[in-house]
């Protein structure tokens, strides 16, 4: 066992965490064992003139861990963000791109086993479509936790680092039930009906009022949905697949079957592209939404919960290149400046729990930018 010291300089990082949203970071900001240059008198990092990002350096599961807070979403953040991270922190190994994305129910991907996937869940990329994943360290790590006895491990600690996240910020980090998990039939889509006067949605244009309006509001049929149940246990399962980046936020459920079956994919999003140009790269996010017309925010929080949570346990089995003599690793020592790691215990995240709507969604997370690019 061995404890994380404060690294001399910037060069003692070799993990970055990416997040496009604020929540997103938020939720891995809790993943922390500890914090560097928190205090004033702590040592303090600095950066170069030219990089304009913003970090959070610390230490996750005994790695020197970068957050990297990203302006906004998308590809071209991504990449810039990424390459002004490359400039202060020239020995980052592994970049997680973490936070949520819109999955393929039924991905029919042979690559996770052609499980089907169910909002919450967490959704790992082996490939990120149309980067192959073509780091070699970073492909033989994803082989090991693929296995089955890395694949337990990996849904066993997450379920315990995200029951932890839920115990301390309950509210935010909840699961709602399961009957609010709505897949409806592609064919179906989220728009005013018949007796709504609005002109984009009879010309089947887009229209933004029908677009931040939730099923409720719009009375989608749910005699339309898709009636699914998961055959294994309860909780949130982890995927292993081909993660598509895109420019935009996928929203048709025709257009997310077919390139789904066209390029084997098991997940949408929109930053990993910018981030592997740069970095050896994994995307880690929760499912929030079905890639379809019908988005609610819902999932949105818990999904970044489940991320994180799952981000903890990577970097658990991730190991990092020795450092010579740099401090970066010492063995381990009674130390006031790190908590002890946490012991493996059985623990159950809160999940079907009855979570009141209304609270849910407060007015800031009906703001979250994810549904408006
Ligand atoms: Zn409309
Ligand atoms: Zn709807």
């Amino acid at each position: 066992m061995y404890r994380v010291a404060p690294p001399k300089d910037r060069r003692g990082f070799d993990v970055a965490i990416i997040c496009a949203l604020v929540f997103e970071a938020h939720a891995i900001e809790y993943m922390f064992d500890s914090f560097w240059h928190e205090q004033p008198e702590d040592r303090q990092y600095g950066k170069l003139p030219e990089d304009e990002n913003t970090y959070r350096l610390g230490v996750i599961s005994n790695h020197n861990v970068v957050l990297t807070y990203m302006p906004s979403m998308g590809k071209s953040f991504a990449a810039s963000a990424t390459s002004s991270l490359g400039l202060s922190f020239p020995n980052i190994k592994l970049a997680l791109v973490v936070g949520i994305c819109g999955g393929v129910p039924s991905s029919g991907s042979s690559s996770n086993g052609n499980k089907e996937i169910f909002l919450g869940d967490i959704v790992i990329s082996d490939e990120i479509v149309t980067v192959p994943v073509s780091n070699r360290e970073v492909r033989t790590f994803l082989h090991k936790l693929k296995g089955p006895r890395g694949y337990n491990r990996l849904i066993e600690r997450s379920h315990h680092h995200l029951a932890d996240l839920q115990k301390e910020r309950r509210d935010e980090y909840l699961y709602p039930p399961r009957q609010y998990d709505r897949l409806f039939e592609s064919s179906y889509h989220h728009t005013h009906r018949r007796s709504s006067n609005c002109k984009a949605c009879k010309e089947k244009s887009f229209s933004k009022t029908a677009h931040d309006a939730t099923c409720e509001v719009l009375k989608c049929n749910w005699r339309r949905l898709v009636n699914r149940s998961r055959s294994t246990t309860e909780g949130i399962d982890v995927h292993f697949g081909r993660i598509a980046s895109g420019d935009k936020v996928m929203k048709s459920s025709i257009d997310r079957n077919q390139i789904a079956k066209d390029a084997d994919l098991i997940a949408f999003e929109m930053e990993s592209a910018g981030v592997h140009d740069n970095l050896p790269c994994i995307v880690v996010k929760g499912v929030c939404d079905y890639a379809d017309s019908h988005k609610d925010k819902l999932w949105q929080r818990c999904s970044a919960g489940g991320a994180a949570a799952c981000t903890k346990v990577l970097l658990e089995q991730w190991v990092s290149v020795d450092q010579a003599n740099d401090g970066h690793r010492q063995p381990e020592t009674p130390s006031l400046l790190t908590t002890p790691p946490k012991q493996p215990q059985a623990s159950t995240p809160i999940i079907n729990t009855a979570v009141t709507l209304q609270h849910r969604r407060n007015e800031e997370f009906l703001k979250a930018d994810y549904c408006k690019a």
